[in-house]
């Protein structure tokens, strides 16, 4: 277990935990360091804030999507402040891409047979939550049509299956600048979750640290050393700094807060960078 994970979700977003859960998960869990980024908003923060007082060091953070060469690239921020106008601007564009993907998904579905699927997501996910493919997923286990949420994937929500629908996110450019200009660092998200070449991987590092993009996650949970060997290569290559972060969800599944979390060693930690100084990391 590591004290520290920068990556995970509340029920602002498609995560099961509120904010306050999820702070009283990783203090009972004897964590130090946590950063909650939620899928394009930021409404989870100032109550995981008020929770953390006294716990532990809460980072406010965001995951934003974006559209890159026509692939779905994450771009976590940390350490920002999430009540920068730049900020603001991001997330109320994103915001609108956001609810008319989750009505198109759920009128793709509802074709495709379940009925009255967009309105039960939208009660279950709870008021104001962002709703992502994730959120459909998990319901669809629910409700015992599929048996896994990689199950849903596969059969309905992945590219090329009857229910996926196309969005034009923000730019990286988009995504890197407002985190700059909320005065974060933004993280490349888990980079081998999106099936690309090598070559095709080191031109995102390339054109995202050229956009000012400053660090990248190299550990997501229990690796092997040779996924840890080519991260750090490439980290190091492009003068990038390392994140980590467990993407936890849930409790119940296979993911938990800070769980098989390390930074290769050669990689310079983002909490070294000036944005990280107010969060008192050891
Ligand atoms: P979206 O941003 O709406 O495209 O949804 C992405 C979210 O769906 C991720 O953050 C995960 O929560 C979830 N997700 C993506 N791929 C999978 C998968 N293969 N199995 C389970 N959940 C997934
Ligand atoms: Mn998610
Ligand atoms: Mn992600
Ligand atoms: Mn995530």
């Amino acid at each position: 277990m590591s004290a520290i994970d920068l990556h995970c979700h509340s029920s602002a977003s498609d995560g099961t935990l509120s904010p306050t859960e999820l702070v009283e998960r990783a203090a009972w869990g004897a964590m130090t360091h946590l950063a909650i980024t939620d899928h394009d908003t930021v409404a989870g923060l100032d109550e995981a804030l008020a929770a953390a007082v006294g716990r532990l060091s809460l980072i406010p953070g965001i995951e934003v999507s974006t559209t890159w060469k026509s692939h779905q690239i994450h771009i976590v921020g940390l350490f920002i402040d999430h009540h920068a106008p730049a900020m603001s601007d991001l997330i109320a564009a994103q915001t609108s891409r956001r609810e008319e993907r989750a009505a198109a998904l759920g009128a793709a579905l509802e074709a495709c047979g379940f009925a009255g699927i967009t309105e039960a997501v939208r009660a279950e996910a709870g008021e104001g939550a962002v709703i992502t493919r994730g959120t459909y997923a998990r319901h669809l286990v629910r409700i015992g049509a599929c048996a896994t949420a990689e199950d849903a994937f596969k059969r309905y929500l992945k590219p090329g299956r009857p229910c996926h629908v196309v969005t034009e996110w923000a730019s990286v450019a988009e995504a890197v600048g407002a985190i700059r200009a909320a005065g974060g660092v933004a993280v490349i998200a888990h980079p081998l979750h999106y099936d690309l070449s090598n070559h095709r991987l080191r031109q995102l590092v390339t054109d995202f640290a050229d956009l000012g993009g400053e660090a990248m996650e190299v550990s997501f949970g229990p690796q092997r050393q040779g996924d840890a060997d080519y991260l750090t290569r490439l980290c190091v290559s492009h003068g990038l700094l390392g994140s980590m972060g467990t993407d936890f969800h849930a409790p119940g599944g296979f993911r938990d807060l800070g769980l098989g979390l390390a930074i290769p060693g050669g990689i310079r930690p983002v909490w070294t960078h000036p944005a990280a100084a107010p969060y008192h990391f050891p």
